[in-house]
C-alpha cells in the first residue's frame, strides 16, 4: 500500500512538472517592429486616403512576420517576410517603388543580420533582384561573404535561383515624375552625390524581431536617396550603420540620411551603448538620434528591440511609418509623432 501511495505521488509530481514546463513554453514571448521610412510625414501632406493605404500595407507586412513568430519560427525569417511584403508594395522606397538615381535608374541596397550568431548578409547597388532582402539573406546563408555589390551580386542571385526581374519592374509613375521635379529644383546648384533638399520620397523599409527562443534579428531594404549619383551606397546595406543585431543587446534598423548613419555607425552604436555603457534601449536610441545625429544636423529614425523584448521607435523627423506587435497582444500602426 505504501509503495502504491509513493507511486501515485511520483506520478502526480511528474504531471505537475510537465504542466509547469508547458506553461513556461506557452509563456515564451515574441515581438516584431517594422518601419516604412522616416521624413517630412505630416497629416497635412499625407491625404487621408494615402494614410489608409500605408496603414493597410504596414498591417499586412506586420502580419506576415507575426505569422512566423507565433508559430515558433525564427526572428530572422519574420524580419525577411515582413520586409518582402513592403518591397513588393510600390508605396515604399524599396524593391518595387524604389526611387530613381540621377541617371534615372534604380539601384537598391539591403542587409539582414541574425543576432544569434552575428551572421549577416548584404547587397548593394542591385538593379534586377526582385527582393533585395532575399539577396542579402542568400549572401548570408549561401556565401562566405557579407556584402556583394552590383553585377556580382546579381550574378550570385541568378546562380542561386533567386527571382530576377527586368529593371522596369521597379519603376513607378510617381517616382518618374518625382525625379524630374527634383532635378528641376536642383538646377545647377549641387554637384554633391546626395542633395538632402532634393530628396523627396520616404519609404526605406526595415524590421526587427525577437522570437520565442530569445533570438533577435534586423533587416533593412531601400532604393536609397532619390537623385543619388556616382554609384552612391547608403547606410542600409552596411552592417553596423543601417542594420545590426546581437542577442546580447539589441537589434536595430535605421532610416534617414544615410551618410550620417554611416559616420555614426548608428545601429551598432545603439547596441554598444547598451552593452558597454549600461544604458537601457530607450536611452541608447535617444542619445544616438537626439544627441549624436541631431548635432550633426541630420535627420532620421530607428526601430529597435532588446533582448527582453522591449521596443523603441524613435525619430527626429516629423513622422515615421511604423507598426509593432507583441505576443501579449500589444500592437499598433503609426505615422506621425
Ligand atoms: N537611409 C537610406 C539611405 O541613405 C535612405 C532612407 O532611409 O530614407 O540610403
Amino acid at each position: 500500500m505504501k509503495h502504491l501511495l509513493f507511486l501515485c505521488f511520483l506520478l502526480i509530481a511528474d504531471n505537475c512538472a510537465n504542466a509547469q514546463t508547458s506553461m513556461n513554453e506557452t509563456k515564451k514571448t515574441y515581438a516584431l517592429v517594422i518601419h516604412g521610412g522616416a521624413g517630412n510625414i505630416m497629416p497635412d501632406n499625407l491625404p487621408k486616403e494615402l494614410q489608409e493605404r500605408y496603414k493597410i500595407s504596414l498591417e499586412k507586412a506586420l502580419a506576415a512576420g507575426e505569422q512566423i513568430l507565433s508559430s515558433g519560427g525564427a526572428a530572422i525569417d519574420a524580419v525577411q517576410a515582413a520586409i518582402m511584403v513592403m518591397e513588393d508594395d510600390s508605396l515604399f522606397n524599396a524593391g518595387k517603388g524604389s526611387v530613381y538615381t540621377n541617371e534615372e535608374k534604380i539601384e537598391m541596397d539591403a542587409s539582414i543580420m541574425d543576432g544569434k550568431d552575428l551572421n549577416a548578409g548584404a547587397v548593394a547597388g542591385v538593379t534586377t533582384i526582385k527582393n533585395p532582402i532575399m539577396g542579402a539573406r542568400y549572401v548570408m546563408d549561401k556565401s562566405k561573404h557579407v556584402m556583394l555589390s552590383g553585377k556580382g551580386a546579381e550574378h550570385f542571385a541568378k546562380d542561386n535561383d533567386l527571382e530576377i526581374v527586368k529593371p522596369d519592374y521597379f519603376e513607378t509613375q510617381y517616382n518618374k515624375k518625382d525625379i524630374k521635379k527634383i532635378k528641376e529644383r536642383e538646377g545647377k546648384k549641387s554637384s554633391l552625390p546626395v542633395d538632402k533638399d532634393a530628396y523627396s520620397k520616404y519609404g526605406t523599409v526595415g524590421a526587427v524581431a525577437m522570437d520565442i527562443n530569445g533570438n533577435l534579428a534586423a533587416g533593412t531594404s531601400t532604393g536609397g536617396m532619390a537623385n543619388k549619383k556616382f554609384g552612391r551606397i547608403g547606410d542600409s546595406p552596411i552592417i553596423g550603420a543601417g542594420t545590426y543585431a546581437d542577442n546580447s543587446s539589441c537589434a536595430v534598423s535605421c532610416t534617414g540620411w544615410g551618410e550620417y548613419f554611416i559616420r555614426l555607425v548608428l545601429a551598432k552604436s545603439v547596441c554598444d551603448r547598451m552593452s558597454l555603457q549600461g544604458l537601457n534601449l530607450r536611452a541608447a536610441v535617444d542619445v544616438m538620434i537626439h544627441d549624436k545625429l541631431e548635432n550633426m544636423g541630420a535627420t532620421g529614425g530607428v526601430i529597435a528591440i532588446d533582448k527582453n523584448g522591449n521596443i523603441v521607435m524613435d525619430f527626429n523627423t516629423s513622422g515615421m511609418y511604423r507598426a509593432w506587435m507583441k505576443s501579449n497582444g500589444e500592437r499598433g500602426v503609426k505615422m506621425f509623432e
